[in-house]
């Protein structure tokens, strides 16, 4: 491609992009193709020779984009957001065009240090101690599972490292712990039957002294505990753990404290959600995910650790070929996690931060809270429905009732409901099973979710009930 065809299909797509933020509504939220249906449209062999830029511009609207669920949607409501922001999309750009690998520093000083800085802003804009340093991460998946392995070896004196696992190591997470956890369980090799969920109370929060009674338990039946995950927004509920009185016990014990806030942690920006972090000078690691909640388009999840050392012992590698002469005097973060090639993530932190200024951000997420406990006063209000859990960040579950109806046929009435609502293409949400009882979920988090999706949705929902 010649560099006049590379800039006419540039501002071309930059200006479908620009119309796509402000068009995104007119598409059904959730897409409606079937299973296979964009396989069967794409031809079975590739093309032999290269094919204008037009024609396949052409195909990505075609086929390509009935088949995406509109994540940019204001009329998004299921999951958690992934919302992204047009500073964000334009540092991507950029960021492809550099086409940097930033493994170690000197593959890209700039990336290295910026990556530096952003987390430092980044781990003081939601009040992490100083302490901590950040690494960019993709997911929190990831970050859980660096979390896992430097407590693995921490808790072997970094024997495993070396000698594979030896002696059960166990790891403690609530009932509501997300499933990633699981599965870095299996790929850290402790096992799934290491792993303790521990009950909660009403709330859906890990109940402390059954954290402790289960570690006891433990030690006494000869197993080496090692680790526990506390949780700042459970995926089902947002429920937040106890995580001072956590801490203390994890001090006891000698037990690496990982917190996952993937969601919850982009509260922490404001002032009044400051309690959140309580007990955070017990954090050993702690993740969260500035590409959910935060305007930085997927993938962008920010780790920190207290015990640097610790986390590249676990992970350091030094072949010949990756020496180079500043190795002591700078930071390489392939040293850092589990990839050795990284992308320049921090770049489209650094232009978000910078767009929005921190107070844009903070407005941003209180206006999504202001949004969902609106959204609960109605459930509350109205006595068709009842609320299933507290309300503590954007996100409200809820479910429909009607008289004469076991918990079974409650389960059925909802998931009829929400496929009902979700097929007029308006809306999208999700479920979740609260103590074994279904419960629709209402995540607010997209950027250009305004009052009236609100209230629009509200009203979709009592109107689709209604005809049950
Ligand atoms: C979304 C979520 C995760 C997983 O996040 P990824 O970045 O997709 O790996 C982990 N924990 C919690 C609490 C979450 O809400």
């Amino acid at each position: 491609m010649d560099k006049e065809t590379f800039r006419r299909h540039g501002y071309e797509f930059i200006d479908w992009v620009a119309d796509y933020f402000e068009e995104v509504e007119k598409y059904p939220v959730r897409s409606t193709v079937k299973p296979g249906e964009i396989r069967a449209a794409l031809p079975e062999k590739p093309p032999p020779s290269g094919e204008p830029m037009d024609n396949i511009f052409n195909d990505f609207r075609e086929i390509i984009l009935p088949g995406i669920t509109h994540w940019q949607h204001p009329g998004w409501f299921a999951y958690f957001p992934a919302n992204n922001s047009p500073a964000s999309v334009l540092a991507e750009l950029l960021t492809a065009g550099i086409g940097a690998q930033c493994m170690v520093w000197q593959t890209s000083p700039a990336a290295t240090e910026l990556e530096e800085v952003v987390m430092r802003w980044l781990g003081s804009m939601i009040g992490l101690p100083e302490t901590m340093s950040g690494v960019i991460q993709d997911t929190a998946s990831t970050a859980t599972l660096c979390a896992l392995l430097t407590a693995r070896e921490k808790a072997t004196g970094f024997e495993s490292n070396r000698s594979g696992l030896r002696l059960p190591l166990c790891v403690y997470t609530s009932e509501e712990g997300h499933s990633s956890i699981d599965k870095d369980i299996k790929i850290a090799g402790y096992g799934l039957d290491y792993l303790r969920h521990i009950p909660t109370d009403r709330n859906f929060a890990m109940i402390p002294g059954e954290l402790e009674k289960a570690i006891e338990k433990d030690r006494a039946e000869g197993l080496k505990p090692a680790c526990v995950i506390g949780t700042i927004g459970t995926t089902s509920s947002t429920a937040v753990d106890p995580l001072a009185e956590i801490g203390p016990i994890c001090r006891r014990h000698g037990l690496w404290f990982h917190v996952d806030a993937a969601y919850g942690g982009t509260a922490a920006l404001l002032e009044e959600k400051k309690q959140l972090l309580a007990g955070s000078e017990y954090f050993d690691t702690f993740v969260f995910n500035p590409h959910k909640w935060m305007l930085t388009n997927f993938d962008c999840s920010a780790y920190f650790v207290r015990d640097e050392e610790a986390l590249v012992r676990t992970f350091e590698i030094h072949p010949e070929y990756l020496k180079t002469g500043r190795d002591s005097e700078v930071k390489n973060y392939r040293d850092w996690g589990i990839q050795l090639g990284r992308r320049f993530r921090a770049l489209k932190l650094w232009f978000v931060i910078r767009s929005y200024g921190v107070e844009g951000l903070k407005e941003m997420v209180r206006e999504h809270i202001r949004l969902a406990n609106l959204f609960k006063g109605w459930v509350e209000e109205d006595d068709r429905f009842e609320l299933m859990a507290p309300v503590q960040f954007s996100l409200v579950c809820f479910r429909f009732k009607k008289d004469g109806l076991n918990e079974r046929e409650l389960d059925a009435l909802n998931a009829d409901l929400l496929e009902k609502v979700n097929r007029s293409g308006k809306v999208f949400l999700t479920h979740t099973s609260l103590k074994g009882r279904y419960a629709l979920r209402m995540a607010i988090g997209q950027r250009t979710t305004q009052e009236r999706h609100v209230r629009d949705a509200w009203a979709l929902i009592i109107d689709t009930a209604g005809q049950l």
